[in-house]
Order: C-alpha cells, then structure tokens, then sequence
C-alpha cells in the first residue's frame, strides 16, 4: 500500500482562494500543502482573468483620452496601437506576478505540488491523489475556481472564450461577443475602444439584466457610443469557418433567421462552470445548482472538507475568494470559531465603458425584500466637467442611484455609471456597510468639481 503523506491542511488550487487560504494557514503555523493542475500559480484572476483583463481595459482608455485631445487643444500626431506589443508587455508582466507568487508561497513555507490533485476512494480519511501520490489532512479546501462555458451548437469550436481573447496575438478587425454578463461587456467593450469592429449579440432585451434596471439600460445606451453593436433577442445557430479562414454565423434575431459573415473572431461569454470533476463522490462533497454545497462557515457536506470561491459558485469574484479562504484559516487555525465571510454588501465594478460600481441590491430587489411602501430611491444625473468642452453628442453621462430604506432612509444600495465609478464605489461600500443613511451622505461635504460631489448631493 502506498504511503500516505499527513499534512495539517491541503489546498487543491493555487488561485485566488487556495492561495489565500494556503498562506494565511501557513502562516498561522500550520503545515500546508497546495496542489496546483496548471503550470502557473495565481488562477484564474492573474493569468486569464481581472490583472490582464485590467490591462486591456487601461489600454482603451488610452484610445478613448487619444479621440477627446483634441477638444483639449491638442494637435495630436500621426499614431498608431499595437495589440502584439501590448500582448507582449502583458505577458511579461503576468510573468513577474507568477514569479511573485512562486517566491511568496515559498517564503510562507507552503509546500506547493504543480499537479492536478483529486480525492481518491479505499482510504478511512479524505484523501487525495496527485501526481501518483497520496496526501491527507484533517481540514481540505477546495478552490478549484472555474473555466469559461462554450454553447453546445454546431461550430461552436471556432469560437474563443475570455482565456482565448488573451492568447490573441493581434488584434481582430469583426468581433462578434456572445453573452451579457461582465466578461462580454467588458471585453466588448476593450474591442471596440480599440477599433474593432464588435457585434454583441445577448438572447434577452438587454446586458446586466441582475443588476439595476438604470445599470443595464444606460449601459445599452453607451455601448454603441464605445463602438458596439448590440443585437438584442439573439441566439445564434451555428458557427462556420469559412475557406479564407473568416466565420460566418447563422442566428435567429426577433424570431427571424439572419447570417453575418466575415468576423475574425467570434468570443463566447456566456458564463462560467465550476471545476468539480474532482472525486467529490469518493467523500460525499454535495452539490446545489452545479457547485459545491457551502454553509456559511464554507463547510461542505463532507466534515473536514471546505470550498472556497468560484467554485462555490456566490459572489464569483477575487477579492471574495481570499477573503473567504483568509476567514476560513483565522477560523480553524486561529481560535476564531464564529469567523466568516459576509457575503452581503459586496461592492463590485464592471470595467465596461463607461465603468460601472455597485452595492446593495437594485431597487427591484430591494422592492421584493421590503415592499415598495418602505423603500425610497434618489437617481441623479450629470455630465462630468472632463466632457465639458465637447460636442454633446460626445457627453458622457454619470448617472447614480441609491436605494434607501424608510423611514431612516438608510441605503441599501448605490448604483453608479460613468467616468470614475470604478474608482468611487469602494469608499461608499465602507459608509453602507456601517449603515449610512441618505442624510448621513447630504451631511458630508462635497468635493467640487467632482463625479463623485453628485452622491452627496442626491
Ligand atoms: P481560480 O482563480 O480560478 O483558481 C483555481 C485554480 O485551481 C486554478 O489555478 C486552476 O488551475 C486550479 N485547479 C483546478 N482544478 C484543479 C485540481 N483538480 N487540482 C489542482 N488545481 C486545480 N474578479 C474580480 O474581482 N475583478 C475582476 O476584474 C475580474 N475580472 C475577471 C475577468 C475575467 C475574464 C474572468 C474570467 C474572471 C474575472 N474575475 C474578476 C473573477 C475572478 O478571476 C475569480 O472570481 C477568481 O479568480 C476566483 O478565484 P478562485 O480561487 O475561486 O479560482
Ligand atoms: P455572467 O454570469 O456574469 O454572465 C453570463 C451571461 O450570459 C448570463 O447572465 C446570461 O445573460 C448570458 N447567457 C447565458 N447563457 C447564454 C447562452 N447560451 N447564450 C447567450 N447568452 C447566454 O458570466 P461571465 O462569464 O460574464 O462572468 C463570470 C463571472 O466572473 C461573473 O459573474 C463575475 O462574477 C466574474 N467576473 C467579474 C468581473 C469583474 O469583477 N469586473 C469581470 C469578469 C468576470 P442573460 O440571461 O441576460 O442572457
């Protein structure tokens, strides 16, 4: 029988949750070992997510502040962008951060297997096999994160997913974007700042549909702004490549059959699937709606078994992941026994163009909790002083809502789109998460001339 390796805990993904988790056990001076089935530390967010993703984003900003110098009085110059060059920048910077990563995990004395880890049958205790190898522990997370969906429709193949959309070597000329969620709005949008041509075909009547009514209708109207096309009540039928190598697309739009041809490109963001094909049924890891089944301690049904982040499938985002995986340490190693993650009032952005931030529940949710007697909201909208001097077609606004609950008028929500939201949110999330109320904010000052002096003056 082969050995069986004892560690105090294992970590099965090197992400942004298993990595927190690992560390933080670690250092709390426990003996940890983190399996990691690529060939990189970081996951999802460094390598194929948020930090290349950001990269991207800050380098349309740059096309977006070239198209407004000359309302500033600048004569600009014969230009040009290089998305290789850019890629070639990005990779090398990603690179750095894996480095990071691999010296961080060896300063905390974590012991890391590049190997795919998976729970194994035959043994009294959850273990775990990689690499031909046997390891147990008395306390396992999970944090196997996700991977990108692809439609189950004949060619679907000759589609890229996010992953793919970073492995591009130049840039596409016809883009069409699948999906509504984040990932297409945001990618969409980085293709056309860029000067693609983009085509976002989403099956309802609008992006965003879980977030604020005011979020996705005046990002609807800003998108073909940012040079995206929007196609609403589309779903396409098949994907076929063409003998010049370019994709044509058969899809019914309002009910009628329509084909498009010529796109170099075609990106599915439909959504994500967790990785669970891990031997969950070897310790009896339920499941619920296709992820692992958490309480609210991140305990699974199997004891001594945990899972953190997009695998879990709530609030799929990085800083969520550590600090779930960060709380669950402090909990179990650390004499913190009623330790763990808040999961309400969590504020995020979305890098579309214009950027968006939000916490709290849209109005209509906030509706459906409290009923519509108790709720009371402000929008405001304004056009920032960045856009002052020019033609107003080209005025980008920023339109902000907050929801509050009566009678103390305390906010519940803050919804924000327009230059600077993805800046301004945070700040906002800490006065809602101690209980401002509506005059909480009015008593504040205002800053002028800022987007932001809109949200105290609401
Ligand atoms: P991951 O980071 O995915 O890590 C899981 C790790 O487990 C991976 O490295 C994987 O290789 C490894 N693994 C899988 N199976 C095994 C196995 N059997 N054994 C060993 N290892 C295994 N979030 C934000 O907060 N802000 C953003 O701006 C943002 N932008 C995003 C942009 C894109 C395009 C995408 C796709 C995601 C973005 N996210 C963003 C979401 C964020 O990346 C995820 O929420 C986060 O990475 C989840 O962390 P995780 O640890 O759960 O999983
Ligand atoms: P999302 O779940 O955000 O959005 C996917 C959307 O695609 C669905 O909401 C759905 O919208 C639509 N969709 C689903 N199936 C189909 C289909 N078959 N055909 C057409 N459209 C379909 O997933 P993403 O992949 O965009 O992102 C995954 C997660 O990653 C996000 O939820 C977020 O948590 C995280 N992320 C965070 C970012 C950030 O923090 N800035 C950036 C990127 C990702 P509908 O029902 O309206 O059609």
């Amino acid at each position: 029988m082969a050995s069986v390796a004892k560690y105090d805990l294992l970590v099965l993904g090197a992400g942004s949750g298993g990595l927190g988790m690992g560390r933080r056990a670690a250092r709390l001076g426990q003996k940890v070992a983190l399996f990691e089935g690529s060939p990189v530390l970081g996951g999802t967010c460094v390598n194929v997510g948020c930090v290349p993703k950001k990269v991207m984003f800050n380098a349309a900003k740059h096309a977006e502040f070239l198209h407004d110098h000359a309302g500033y009085g600048f004569t600009v110059g014969e230009h040009s962008f290089s998305w290789n060059t850019l890629k070639t920048k990005r990779d090398a910077y990603i690179k750095r951060l894996n480095g990071i990563y691999e010296t961080n995990v060896v300063k905390d004395k974590v012991d890391t297997f590049m190997a795919k880890a998976q729970f194994v049958s035959g043994h009294s205790e959850p273990t775990v096999e990689a690499d031909g190898k046997l390891y147990t522990a008395p306390h396992i997370c999970i944090a196997t994160g996700g991977r990108p969906m692809v439609p189950d429709i004949p060619g679907a193949e000759h589609g890229i997913t996010s992953d793919g959309f970073f492995e591009l070597e130049t840039q596409p000329k016809k883009v069409a974007v699948v999906g509504a969620g984040y990932i297409a709005v945001e990618l969409a949008g980085i293709f056309g700042a860029l000067g693609s041509e983009v085509d976002l075909f989403i099956r309802k009547e609008k992006v965003l549909r879980v977030f604020d009514d005011m979020l996705s209708e005046a990002l609807m109207t800003e998108l073909p702004r940012g040079g995206v096309a929007v196609h609403p009540h589309t779903q396409l039928q098949s994907v076929t490549k063409e003998a010049d190598g370019t994709l044509t697309i058969k899809r019914i739009s309002d009910g009628k059959e329509v084909s498009g041809s010529g796109y170099d490109c075609l990106l599915w963001a439909i959504g994500r699937v967790p990785n669970i094909e891990i031997g969950l049924d070897h310790v009896g890891v339920e499941l619920e709606r296709g992820h692992i089944k958490v309480d609210e301690f991140q305990n699974t049904s199997a004891k001594g078994v945990y899972a953190i982040g997009d695998v879990q499938g709530k609030a799929l985002l990085t800083p969520v992941a550590i600090a779930a995986g960060r709380r669950l340490a402090h909990r179990l190693f650390d004499n913190q026994p009623t330790l763990k993650l808040d999961y309400n009032n969590i504020a995020t952005v979305i890098f579309s163009h214009p950027t968006i931030g939000t916490v709290g529940p849209s109005e209509a949710e906030a509706i459906k909790e409290h009923g519509a007697d108790k709720i009371k909201s402000y929008t405001t909208r304004s056009v920032n002083m960045y856009h002052a001097l020019k033609d107003p077609k080209d005025k980008i606004p920023t339109i902000a809502k907050m929801i509050t609950l009566l009678p103390e008028e305390r906010i519940l929500g803050l919804h924000i789109i327009g230059d600077g939201a993805d800046e301004m949110i945070q700040g906002f999330a800490v006065a809602i998460k101690m209980g401002a109320t509506h005059k909480d904010f009015n008593d504040t000052i205002a800053i002028h001339p800022t987007g932001s002096e809109e949200i105290v003056l609401m």
